[in-house]
């Protein structure tokens, strides 16, 4: 059934929002190739590279494992194939039922970051529009709604600042910090590389001597959980000696008095005490990014998952604004954000409980107008559950039913004994996905729906670049594209939507959502310029390259002044005791994606990581008797786990890190229980533990 019409399309990558362009291959019914695009008009992001994944990691769509057929639990418990038509007018009449029964918000829905801008958008018009229910949430909740919530308190926009290629490859220095760049964004920390081989100066604080921290000038290792506190004493560093931009900070902020203030506590012996950064350490960071002409601030999960997620990066966005580093080439704020399309399908899209597409309020009088004239009803005004509470509230029993498109919380929530509870006790879940997933095992219903290879669409990678995918295969069997699947239930239930292509879906979102105004598939696939970035107002705007104005300000706020936010950290949710007194983190590698789904499924990349593992440092080994490579159990107090041990000084005495994406062994069994207060992301990278040997 594969491969068969299309043999070649130029495409974006759907593994990491990087975003790279390719042109992919169809051959012979079983494999897809990969090449590169030469052209750095044509790939401005990857600029004639792709990593190990983006080349050799298609192999799953061809996977005998796919979901073929739709399929309904019959009588007996099990999950029985039958017709579209069958399945459609099953989940129709039930969600339908739960609502009369329990109403309108009894249901919610999970949107996709992996799936396309247009599937994302219908997805929250499904739920906004048919469903009538304010419950739409994605799984950027769990990597960077706390980046989010940071950048729009402090700048306005909740993104990436700049642009991949001319400003993370070209900056004079780069802060790193909580990022894994080397594996889970290879060909962005290539760039890096690049360039700090050529002179740029390149500081690293991280609780793992992760890849990236080989090539760094200054590797710091910090303690898990305690950003804030190094941040803060930079900050309070670079104002006593003298080194902030203090033209910058009068002409384009408000609120520097605060901030000020706040970082006074911050001494270097509180920030050793606390985050393990010597006042060496802390001072040569700070000499260094201050001398710098441009830096780059670059993060990823390792900062945003902790119980201060939001301050932490809260604080990052204060050291950029204390030292005028945003709005100008080479500088920047970057968070890399984690799956292809999470830029766009986790956020612009609008599959967040308490924003429409766009970041726009559903509360604005205006905004709830324009959408009541579009869609026929103003969607609901009040914000809605975000995905760890509407698993709570399932396990409570008042969230009845759910739609998850795309995604596994089965596996990728934190304590997921809790989450699989809460998935067993809903009265009616559809999954819709291309594998039978984690959390397709509780379904009632499974619809068999199309991957990235397979479909047309746009993804808005990790700098706000909004690029076209192209298919180069047919789905499997009856497995249709997510988009379809979405308007045939709106249709069931009663709303006549009527798309014929994604690109009418884009027609819609330009007419809806300012910042995509301009964005048009005639636009993207024109060849004038490759993919463009939002804010881009309309059909003359050529799109934005970088946020923000080093000279003028133009921070998003109506006085367009940037705001200085006081930042205070505090301590993680859990502290190392006695019965628990180690500190496990989690991350990624670069064979495997997210929960594994993909490439578990990916024989070249299983060869390289086949389970998962927990590192160790040396003397916490010998301390414990911990052997390299024997099996260990590593104990929370929500559950345990056995994996394989590797000796090895990445981490450092005290810490453990075991890997995301193995449902053996399964790092979210350990997990849990605290959140940050202001995004509701999870605290996955604190968590305290203790370890058997066996
Ligand atoms: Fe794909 Fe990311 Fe690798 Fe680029 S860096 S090829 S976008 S996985």
């Amino acid at each position: 059934y594969r491969l068969s019409k299309i043999d070649k399309q130029e495409t974006t990558c759907g593994f990491c929002a990087v975003g790279c362009r390719f042109e992919m291959w169809g051959k012979d019914g079983d494999s897809l190739g990969v090449v590169p695009v030469d052209d750095p008009n044509d790939a401005p992001a990857n600029n004639f590279s792709t990593c190990v994944k983006g080349k050799f990691g298609h192999e799953f769509a061809n996977s005998e494992q796919r979901v073929t057929e739709p399929m309904v639990r019959n009588d007996d418990g099990d999950l029985e194939p039958t017709s579209w038509d069958e399945a459609l007018e099953y989940v129709a009449e039930r969600f339908a039922e739960i609502q009369d029964e329990h109403g309108i918000d009894s249901l919610g829905c999970l949107a996709s970051s992996k799936g396309s801008n247009e599937e994302a958008y219908l997805v929250q018009k499904f739920a906004r529009q048919v469903l009538g229910t304010k419950n739409i949430d994605n799984c950027a909740r769990l990597c960077h709604s706390s980046t989010v919530a940071a950048l729009q308190q402090t700048l306005g926009y909740g993104a990436m600042t700049n642009r991949i290629n001319e400003d993370i490859g070209e900056a004079d220095a780069y802060l790193i910090s909580g990022s894994n760049t080397t594996e889970s964004h290879p060909v962005l920390a290539t760039r890096i590389k690049q360039n700090v081989r050529e002179g740029a100066d390149l500081v690293v604080f991280d609780p793992r001597k992760i890849g990236i921290a080989e090539h760094a000038d200054q590797y710091t290792r910090t303690n898990p959980g305690y950003d804030v506190a190094w941040l803060n004493g930079l900050i309070r560093y670079i104002i006593e000696h003298d080194l902030h931009d203090e033209a910058f900070i009068e002409r384009n902020t408000r609120d520097f008095e605060e901030v000020r203030e706040k970082v006074q506590a911050f001494t270097p012996e509180k920030v050793e005490d606390l985050a393990g950064v010597s006042p060496e350490e802390l001072a040569s960071a700070a000499e260094t990014l201050a001398e710098a002409d441009s830096v780059v601030f670059g993060w990823a999960m390792g900062m945003t998952q902790q119980s201060h997620g939001t301050e932490n990066l809260i604080a990052m966005a204060d050291l950029a604004l204390v030292l005028g580093q945003v709005g100008k080439p080479g500088a920047g704020l970057s968070p890399f954000r984690g799956q292809n399309n999470v830029q766009g399908g986790g956020g612009d899209m609008g599959t967040l409980p308490g924003s429409l597409p766009g970041y726009q309020n559903p509360a604005d009088d205006e905004v709830g107008e324009k959408f009541a004239d579009a869609w026929g009803e103003r969607p609901p005004e009040e914000p809605g559950l975000k995905v760890p509470e509407m698993l709570a509230e399932a396990h409570a029993g008042n969230l009845r039913g759910m739609y998850v498109v795309g995604e596994n919380p089965a596996l990728s929530e934190p304590d997921i004994q809790h989450a699989a509870e809460a998935l067993a006790d809903m009265e009616f879940l559809v999954v819709q996905d291309i594998f039978m997933t984690e959390t397709a095992d509780y379904a009632d219903v499974v619809l068999p729906a199309a991957t990235s290879p397979e479909k047309h669409g746009t993804f808005t990678n990790t700098e706000r670049r909004i690029q076209r995918v192209r298919p180069t295969s047919e789905p499997p069997g009856e497995a249709r594209q997510d988009w379809e699947i979405t308007q045939a239930l709106a249709r069931r239930l009663g709303y006549d939507w009527d798309y014929d292509h994604p690109r009418e879906v884009m027609d819609e979102i330009n007419s809806l959502v300012p910042i995509y105004g301009g964005v048009t598939y005639d636009r993207l696939e024109s060849g004038d310029q490759h993919g463009l970035q939002w804010p881009c107002w309309d059909e003359d705007h050529e799109g934005t390259p970088f946020l923000y104005d080093y000279e003028e300000g133009n921070f998003n706020f109506e006085d367009g002044k940037a705001r200085f936010v006081p930042a205070d950290g505090g301590h993680p949710g859990e502290i190392p005791d006695e019965e628990y007194p180690l500190t496990l983190t989690s991350g990624r590698v670069l064979y495997h994606w997210h929960t594994g789904q993909i490439t578990r499924r990916v024989e070249g990349l299983m060869s390289h990581v086949g389970e998962s593992f927990v590192e160790v440092h040396p003397e916490t080994a010998e301390k414990l008797g911990i052997a390299d490579g024997e099996y260990v159990r590593v104990e929370s107090r929500r559950g345990d786990i056995v994996v394989k041990a590797q000796v090895t000084d990445r981490v450092g005495p005290g810490t453990l890190f075991i890997p995301m994406h193995f449902a053996a062994g399964a790092v979210n069994k350990l997990t849990g229980e605290t959140f940050d207060p202001t995004a509701g992301i999870p605290e996955y990278k604190v968590s305290s533990v203790r370890v058997e040997v066996l």
